[in-house]
């Protein structure tokens, strides 16, 4: 394969004063200098020659082949051809003033058209001189033209120059101002390659690894992403680099794992013992699902390991996550280990204590609340009893858990509700103990599985898939704001059947103000249908104290109030299966998760349940998607998948600072196959060689340690 003709030419190096040549400043690049330096730092973040090496053109265009105008069809996209022009003239007034002139080679005549920079290029263009031209193709009164081509003189001796595919990079409208077009980009990057040897780009992934997946090396593949000499050339080279970027963090996160169930201790849960038997056989008040069954025998395996458990628990909302964490709680105390159950708010760490505390009243087992509100006294007593051992399960809010708590033996904690739990709160949870406990995180926001083992694949992981049989499935309807006086009567017919409403308003962050004012104004809207005292409703929100908020709450789960007027605070948990109409209005301002989060506070009853979503008449596409999915499906993967095609993976909860989502080329979605065969061969290196010590792996050594201190790696050797 011939090379390039942008990267052959005389080579030379530059001194790389003991650092790697790539770590090079871009000013001292040939045709940067300190001025365009700084504007390359500011507008694209180029700071150094790897930065714009790594600055991939977003297309190529093909003038490996010269055409006849004969062969522009409707179907002509970019087209390179050579020709005399034959007459040249301005056109037009105004706005529609233009110059046009007509080209003409063997087989016909096309109109090159500009309107921008017309006295200029008036005068660089001569009639009857010949001119190789390169442009796209539009129609304009059924006849073809190229508007603003490239256009260069045609001389015997270069009619052959461009038989190439020539990158189109990025750029913004103060680079071009300075000289710095797509177009000078592209010879900057051309000047780097004339820095560059393949000694500077070596070779990271493992020979067999390249054999069996038939990889381009990588030298090669970075060449040719920029200065390919065919399509094809292009293509195998963008297959080599989306793999490599997977594979090394995919790898990072296995070896993380790997080294963790290798070498970290964890508490010993040997045995079942009593408290679980006795619970599981007289007080259990439903069959688990299969799914449930899995994941609790999935989370004995791992804490009989000996090592530590570090698992996210993935279930759909209302597929019965709380059950699992009680039986998994049992099992600690029957190992004589205390645990904990962390809420992310204090509605939530309420409804668990006092579920949990009915579930246990007939079993010998000590469990207590902990939350911002604990009265001192109380609280004192909690945190002594928490270290003489004599409290086995402690509910509580995240931050108080974390903050003060010194547990005897803490054995298992688990966070509801979360999607991480990193390194530091994990830290604080621990304290002094020497063997850390093992540690659970529970979430109902559905991730897609591609995504879920991208972003969380440092964690052990468990699905569950499957909701608690006789489930009534929830219909969800689209409504508009002009249909509201039918919402309401369909609401008063439920009351009357005896059930309840949550009425749901968004937040928009921006503003606290509009949000309250809006708020309450929807609520005066909903009580002028919903005269006292025949109806009773109650208000939750974020400005609200604490207290206010909890008994507000309380009287609606208490059935005292119909009617649950709410901001998004109601979003994750709250469980009252007497509740079976979910309104939410301005439906289009909330993300997917968010409309599926809502939605799943109801149908948690034996009552068939609905949602409403109430939308303006204005809505854009995306919106129509959204709502059009909701009432489709109630299946929370299938929503999370269709979350993460309309929104990108960058913006899925939870994803966005774990940095793993990052990649330059490679796209979750459309390279999946990719994705998958870089994590079935990382997932095999890093179990079987998890400190790369093996001579084959040798390079992914040695790439990883190039890395360290960037980078979480250094974090785990
Ligand atoms: P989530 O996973 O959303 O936290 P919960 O744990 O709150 O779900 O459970 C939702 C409801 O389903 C609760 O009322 C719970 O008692 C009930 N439930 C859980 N598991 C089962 C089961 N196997 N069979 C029947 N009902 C169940
Ligand atoms: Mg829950």
């Amino acid at each position: 394969m011939g090379f390039h003709p942008y990267i052959c030419g005389k080579e030379f190096t530059i001194s790389s004063r003991g650092t790697h040549i790539l770590a090079s400043p871009i000013e001292y690049l040939k045709g940067v200098g300190p001025q365009r330096a700084e504007l390359l730092q500011k507008e694209l973040g180029i700071f150094t020659f790897k930065d714009l090496l790594e600055h991939y053109p977003y297309r190529h265009i093909d003038k490996t082949k010269v055409s006849l105008i004969r062969e522009i069809g409707p179907q002509t996209d970019f087209i390179q051809i050579a020709g005399r022009i034959t007459s040249m003239g301005i056109m037009g007034e105004k706005r529609s003033k233009r110059l046009v002139a007509e080209i003409k080679d063997a087989s016909g005549v096309v109109e090159l058209t500009w309107f921008q920079g017309i006295t200029w290029i008036e005068k660089m263009l001569f009639v009857g001189q010949s001119y190789q031209v390169f442009g796209k193709v539009s129609f304009f009164q059924g006849l073809p033209q190229l508007t603003h081509p490239e256009i260069e003189p045609l001389a015997e001796e270069n009619a052959t120059a461009r038989n190439f595919l020539e990158p189109v990079y990025s750029t913004t409208e103060k680079l071009k101002a300075r000289g710095l077009g797509g177009r000078q980009i592209a010879k900057l990057t051309q000047a780097l390659f004339l820095h560059l040897r393949e000694k500077d780009l070596p070779e990271n992934l493992p020979d067999y690894v390249l054999q069996q997946l038939q990889l381009m090396p990588r030298y090669r593949a970075i060449t040719n992403i920029h200065f390919p000499p065919s399509m094809e050339a292009w293509t195998q080279a963008m297959n080599r680099l989306k793999f490599e970027e997977f594979f090394i963090a995919q790898l990072r996160m296995n070896l993380v794992k790997s080294r963790r169930h290798r070498y970290s201790k964890g508490v010993i849960f040997g045995q079942v013992g009593d408290i679980f038997n006795t619970f599981y056989e007289k007080y259990l008040p439903f069959e688990l699902t299969g799914a449930q069954k899995r994941v609790i025998k999935e989370i004995r395996k791992d804490t009989g390991s000996g090592r530590q458990m570090n698992r996210l628990l993935q279930g759909d909302v209302g597929s019965g996550k709380t059950i699992v964490a009680l039986l998994i709680m049992l099992l600690a105390a029957d190992n004589g280990y205390q645990s904990c159950l962390m809420a992310p708010t204090e509605i939530l760490a309420r409804q668990h204590f006092a579920g949990l505390t009915k579930l246990l009243k007939d079993l010998p087992v000590t469990i207590r609340i902990l939350t911002g509100t604990t009265k001192a006294k109380e609280r004192r007593e909690i945190l002594k009893q928490l270290e003489d051992g004599t409290i086995q399960l402690l509910v509580g809010t995240h931050a108080v858990i974390e903050d003060t708590v010194q547990f005897k033996n803490l054995g298992m904690a688990i966070v509801d509700e979360q999607h991480r739990f990193g390194v530091a709160q994990r830290a604080k949870l621990w304290g002094k103990a020497t063997i850390p406990p093992h540690v659970l995180v529970m979430t109902a926001t559905p991730i897609p599985r591609t995504l879920a083992m991208t972003a969380y694949g440092d964690l052990d992981y468990s699905v569950m898939d499957e909701l608690p049989p006789n489930r009534k499935p929830i219909l969800t309807v689209h409504r508009y704001e002009t249909a509201r006086s039918q919402v309401m009567g369909f609401i008063k017919a439920e009351i009357a059947l005896g059930r309840q409403a949550y009425i749901v308003f968004p937040l928009i962050e921006e503003s606290e103000k509009l949000d309250y004012e809006n708020l309450m104004k929807g609520y005066e809207n909903v009580k002028a249908y919903f005269p006292e005292p025949k109806y009773w409703m109650s208000m939750v929100h974020g400005r609200q104290p604490t207290d206010v908020r909890e008994t507000n709450m309380q009287r609606f789960k208490d059935n005292d109030t119909q009617i649950l007027v709410a901001t998004t605070v109601i979003e994750v948990g709250v469980d009252v299966p007497n509740a079976s109409v979910m309104v939410i209005e301005n439906a289009e301002k909330f993300g997917l998760s968010q409309l599926h989060q809502l939605r799943g506070r109801v149908g948690r009853g034996a009552e068939k349940s609905f949602c409403i979503l109430l939308t303006s008449t204005k809505l854009n596409n995306d919106a129509r998607e959204r709502l059009k999915t909701m009432c489709e499906t109630t299946d929370g993967f299938k929503v999370a998948e269709k979350d993460l095609e309309l929104r990108g993976p960058g913006d899925i909860e939870g994803t966005r600072q774990s940095g793993a989502l990052n990649f330059k080329l490679a796209n979750i979605l459309q390279d999946r196959q990719w994705l998958e065969a870089a994590r079935e061969v990382a997932e095999k290196i890093a179990d079987n060689d998890p400190d790369l010590s093996a001579p084959e792996n040798a390079r992914l050594l040695e790439y990883l340690q190039s890395l360290k201190g960037k980078t979480a790696w250094s974090k785990i050797s």
